[in-house]
């Protein structure tokens, strides 16, 4: 049980596998990426900031670095446009903002904050959110802020495939994939507050318009006091047709299960129904942290009840 005070914080960059022997330069830089911006979140839940907060600063910075298939680092549709999804949720009430199909949108979790705070909606999407992001004053920036030669070549290599993939789809020796993905961040602060948010660039060569799982509310991304925080990463398509946000949270309020075993349920759920591959991050309310993965590995890191930063990829 948590005490009263104590605060904890989830962020992931992706599900998949990186190899470490053969790129063990890259998954340092992945790591120490999570490590600063756990410290970042650390820093605002230290200082009494809310968990809202909390997710969308380790959202933005997630974002704002190009490993990370979000913000600058989006991944390119089969036009080899950027199109990213995000959404955050506030624990306290259920409240929420969303963006699909954004472009040219530096923080899409930024602009989902403001569909939650000034708009009477829950989603924005395309052109209709981008017109909301000029009125909240939201720059636009140029199509190479988001363009890196390495989504330019991973897209040509989606093409020759013929395939849609997870920004860390790169077949290894054994089948599985590597690289890492799409963010989130889910947290408890000391008030004992939740939130979530989770924000991507997609799956890479994906059909122009699609939509996944990050910013659907009990899909990629859900919070409530009551039971817990959840975001997921990993086949989107395979999440929303489990509602794996809710479905952990459900289990947590109906079968009086805590995180962990939510999670584990969860997980379990989403194999069993769909084979469903990706995984989820979770704190509960006590302030537990729980992550459930059903691909190879996740990068992710954690900071529990006050406790050491944690990352890892396993
Ligand atoms: N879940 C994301 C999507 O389907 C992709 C990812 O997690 O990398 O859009």
């Amino acid at each position: 049980m948590a005490k009263k005070g104590h605060y904890s914080l989830m962020i992931h960059g992706g599900a998949g596998t990186l190899d470490r022997v053969k790129e063990p330069e890259t998954a340092a830089r992945y790591l120490q990426s999570i490590r600063r911006i756990l410290e970042h979140g650390r820093a605002v839940l230290e200082l009494g900031g809310s968990a809202l907060q909390t997710v969308e600063t380790c959202a933005s910075l997630l974002e704002d670095d190009p490993l990370f298939n979000a913000g600058c680092g989006s991944v390119l549709n089969e036009f080899g446009k950027v199109e990213m999804d995000a959404a955050i949720m506030d624990g306290r009430d259920l409240s929420a903002g969303a963006v699909a199909a954004v472009q040219n949108i530096a923080n899409p979790i930024q602009l989902a904050r403001q569909v939650m705070a000034k708009s009477e909606h829950v989603m924005l999407i395309a052109e209709g959110a981008m017109r909301f992001a000029d009125r909240c004053g939201i720059e636009r920036q140029p199509d190479n802020y988001f363009y890196t030669p390495d989504r330019v070549a991973q897209l040509e290599q989606a093409r020759q495939k013929h395939r849609i993939m997870l920004d860390h789809d790169a077949n290894d020796a054994d089948g599985e994939t590597e690289k890492y993905g799409t963010i989130g961040a889910v947290a408890r602060d000391r008030e004992g507050n939740l939130a979530a948010a989770t924000s991507t660039g997609g799956m890479v060569n994906k059909r122009m318009g699609r939509v996944g799982d990050s910013p659907i509310l009990g899909a990629g991304v859900y919070a409530d006091n009551e039971t817990c925080a959840v975001s997921a990463t990993g086949y989107g398509e395979d999440f929303m047709r489990t509602l794996i946000g809710k479905t952990i949270s459900d289990f947590m309020l109906m079968k009086a299960m805590d995180g962990t075993q939510a999670t584990a349920a969860g997980i379990d759920y989403l194999k069993r129904k769909v084979q469903g591959r990706g995984g989820v991050i979770v704190v509960d309310k006590n302030g537990q942290c729980s992550r459930g993965l059903t691909s190879k590995k996740m990068i992710h890191g954690w900071i529990e009840m006050c406790g050491e930063s944690m990352a890892g990829y396993y």
